[in-house]
């Protein structure tokens, strides 16, 4: 094989590989899935795959993976009991962009609306709102992180006058709780705000909770008008990705026909990413909802070792339900370097993402009983 790579920058890329290599063995704080293996279908990075446009729209560009973006749709608004013939989505390059779409989608229907989120939202929210130029009002979160109803439904009584955006966390990034859809309908129409929009940012959580039991309300049939995912974070991908689902009345209200590109211009970039809805469509294939599901009961019975283990050597750790997150108390500097685990203010968190290993686990827990040996005392277990 003839390389590109003078000798020098040929070291550097190897260094550069080893250094990553080193790193994702010791990764426990961020939501990254590790155990994918696209490499079946790696033929495909020869090619140069641009989605441009509505995926629902055969463009004059025919190099890309259109079909499988679809499959990859029906997929997710299947599992998000989307309505069977009102639906549309396509593949964004991360939860951040599904939920920019859905907010834009929201302001399109509502121009003067009122957006309501909680205090754990994602930081990414506050730049949508700001690039859409839209009102909000944080909402109070409860002790474990979910909205706090009785605020919500407070602080929308003082505008009811306006229509109401709701963005809803199904995970919040800090302590993965989830807000509660149908609740959030209930007040809706208690306050009698007709004129209403409910967004369910899942990106970190969305895909196993609407597998797993007990049913958490977040749904399309719970009220729901529009979920996105990031697709690299559960699923895994090499590429960030994410998916995002809206009802397709909503959807018809923006795009033009572009004639240049044969399609519409329904999507907030113009060219997107082929490659990933391939890995995305692969994974599914291989995965399926069965296999989905075990990886999450897999990493949820790991969150509950970890939690356990951690309370048994007196470390403050608690999980939210059916969560792959365990928000621990900040360990020192040197072991969130190490395990690279994500902090704010006091609070870090583990999580047991596909790919995260109970010998992985075991070292950080053993790194911790290093560190602290017996500084700390036994807690009660719970
Ligand atoms: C990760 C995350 C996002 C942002 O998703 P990206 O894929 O990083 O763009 C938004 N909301 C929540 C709750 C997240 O966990």
């Amino acid at each position: 094989m003839s390389q590109g790579l003078s000798k020098n920058d040929r070291r550097r890329f190897e260094d550069k590989l080893s250094k990553i290599i080193r790193a994702n063995e010791t990764m426990l704080g961020y939501p990254l899935a590790r155990d994918f293996d696209y490499s079946e279908i790696l033929p495909l990075i020869a090619y140069g795959l641009n989605n441009i446009g509505d995926p629902k729209v055969e463009s004059t560009s025919v190099i890309n993976t259109r079909e499988e973006e679809n499959e990859v749709v029906d997929f997710f608004a299947d599992i998000f009991r989307a309505p069977a013939n009102n639906y549309w989505g396509y593949v964004t390059n991360g939860g951040t962009e599904g939920n920019l779409y859905a907010l834009y989608l929201a302001r399109e229907l509502y121009p003067d609306a009122m957006v309501y989120f909680s205090e754990a939202t994602h930081y990414s929210v506050q730049k949508n709102l700001h690039l859409l130029k839209l009102d909000s009002i944080t909402i109070r979160c409860q002790e474990n992180d979910e909205m706090d109803y009785e605020d919500l439904e407070e602080v929308m009584s003082q505008h009811r006058h306006r229509p109401a955006i709701v963005f809803a966390n199904i995970g919040t990034t800090m302590t993965e709780a989830k807000d509660n859809v149908a609740t959030i309908k209930n007040i809706l129409k208690k306050l009698a705000i007709r004129q209403h929009y409910v967004h369910a940012d899942a990106a970190l959580a969305g895909t196993y909770t609407a597998l797993v039991e007990p049913h958490h309300p977040f749904d399309f049939q719970d009220g729901a008008d529009s979920i996105s995912i990031s697709g690299h974070k559960f699923i895994g991908s090499p590429i960030p990705c994410g998916v995002v689902i809206v009802k397709k009345n909503y959807k018809e209200r923006i795009g033009q026909l572009i004639p240049y590109i044969g399609t519409l211009d329904t999507t907030i970039t113009g060219s997107r990413n082929g490659h990933t809805p391939m890995f995305l469509w692969y994974a599914i294939k291989k995965w399926g909802k069965e296999g989905f599901l075990q990886r999450a009961e897999h990493g949820m019975e790991l969150a509950k070792y970890t939690r356990r283990k951690l309370n048994l050597m007196g470390w403050k750790a608690w999980m939210n339900p059916n969560s792959l997150t365990v928000v621990i108390d900040k360990p020192a500097d040197e072991l969130i370097a190490k395990w690279q685990i994500a902090t704010q203010g006091n609070m870090a968190h583990i999580i047991c993402m596909p790919g995260v290993t109970k010998e992985q686990i075991d070292l950080f827990l053993a790194d911790m009983l290093k560190f602290y040996g017996s500084r700390v005392a036994p807690i009660s277990v719970n």
